[in-house]
């Protein structure tokens, strides 16, 4: 995580890893994963445990710190691994609006590091770290954090939440990080007062937008249907801000430019009699057309729906294996909030320590 680029806001420091970073990690992690166990499956977990603990919670978003706070106060003792994107997907927003308690709102990073203090005050065990690979064949549960410590424990808790998604372009892949982001309050600075596009039509959406509108000459909302999905207070806000224009019915065909993104081109009313191409200028071009659950290196354990989402017991969180639990965005493609995030991460460290002394 030494690569991980500190700035200050709102006079707190965030830790954040640019998503070209995040990729390379995950794709190396991967890589190694897999190179590990062609070689033989079980070289990776046959050393000796650096430690057991009786709850390893992996994830630091809402979800894992909400069940770090419940598991510590339960005398759990938790060791908590922050993952690939320390404090999850809300340190990359702007302004929590709809958490209850905070009548202003909050930054995202700012509830971020008060769960993280929170965490700690009761007992958490908080530490830099990436879960690489899991054996839950046994007990007790391994897991392996940055490709080499192993650590056991009696149960485990996922809460590795989602990651962004991209179009699949080939040139998207060509301008990551040279005018093609998925996290416009990571990037956004490098694009004062210029021109740029996000493409979505929900929430996220709306919000990149809003917030680049605040720094950018001109934001290109780029919506594949002829309406927005997003909520309704959401869409009026996008539709008041007059340096925002939305252009429904526009599928994205590709990027261009020099050494960074100059230009994309835009199918309109795809497939209609009417079809047209369209250039628009642009210098940055924003994702934000939803997520993909982080849930790769427990599928070979741990049943998953068509989408990758981990499955649990309705109205629990628990797994189909005993002892491992999962909650906030890596099993909730429904509701996908900051709320119901932490409210799952309370459930999943109710059923680990009731696990635990059932057994
Ligand atoms: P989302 O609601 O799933 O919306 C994804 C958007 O991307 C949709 O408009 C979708 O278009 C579009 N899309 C998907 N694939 C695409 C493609 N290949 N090309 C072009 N467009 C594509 O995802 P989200 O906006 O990230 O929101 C996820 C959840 O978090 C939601 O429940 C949302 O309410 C919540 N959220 C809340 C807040 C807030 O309350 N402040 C902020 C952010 C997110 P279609 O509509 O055509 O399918």
């Amino acid at each position: 995580m030494s690569a991980a680029i500190r700035f200050k806001l709102n006079g707190i420091f965030i830790d954040i890893l640019s998503n070209a970073l995040l990729k390379k990690i995950t794709r190396m992690s991967l890589f190694k994963t897999l190179e590990s166990k062609s070689e033989n499956p079980n070289d990776i977990f046959s050393g000796t445990p650096v430690e057991h603990v009786k709850c390893l919670i992996i994830g630091s978003g809402p979800a894992g710190y909400t069940a770090a706070i419940y598991a510590a106060r339960a005398n759990l003792k938790p060791l908590l691994f922050k993952g690939i994107q320390p404090g999850g997907q809300l340190t990359t927003t702007t302004e929590v609006e709809n958490f209850p308690g905070y009548p202003e709102g909050i930054t995202g990073p700012k509830m971020m590091e008060d769960l993280d203090q929170q965490a700690a005050r009761y007992g958490t065990d908080i530490r830099w770290g990436i879960a690489t690979a899991v054996d839950f064949s046994q007990t007790p549960h391994k897991v392996i954090i940055d490709e080499k410590q192993l650590f056991t424990a009696d149960t485990v808790i996922i809460a590795t939440g989602a990651t962004a998604r991209y179009l699949g372009l080939e040139s998207e892949e060509k301008y990551k990080g040279s005018g093609v982001s998925a996290c416009a309050t990571c990037d956004g600075f490098f694009y004062r007062g210029m021109d740029v596009a996000v493409v979505g039509g929900g929430d996220t959406a709306c919000e990149e937008a809003i917030y680049l509108a605040g720094m950018c000459k001109k934001v290109y909302l780029i919506v594949r249907k002829d309406y927005l999905r997003a909520s309704r207070i959401m869409q009026q806000r996008v539709m008041e801000i007059p340096n925002i224009e939305v252009l429904f019915e526009r599928v994205t065909k590709e990027l261009r430019g020099n050494q960074v993104v100059e230009e994309v081109v835009l199918i309109k009313r795809q497939g209609q009699p009417d079809e047209a191409e369209e250039v628009v200028k642009i210098d940055g071009f924003f994702l934000a057309i939803g997520h993909n659950p982080n849930s790769e290196i427990f599928k070979p354990y741990l049943d998953t729906d068509e989408t990758g989402y981990i499955k649990t017991i309705p109205g629990t969180s628990k797994t189909n294996i005993p002892g491992i639990f999962a909650c906030g965005d890596v099993q909730d493609k429904v509701y996908r909030q900051a709320v119901t995030a932490a409210g799952s991460g309370c459930q999943a460290a109710i059923d680990a320590e009731r696990y635990l002394s059932h057994r």
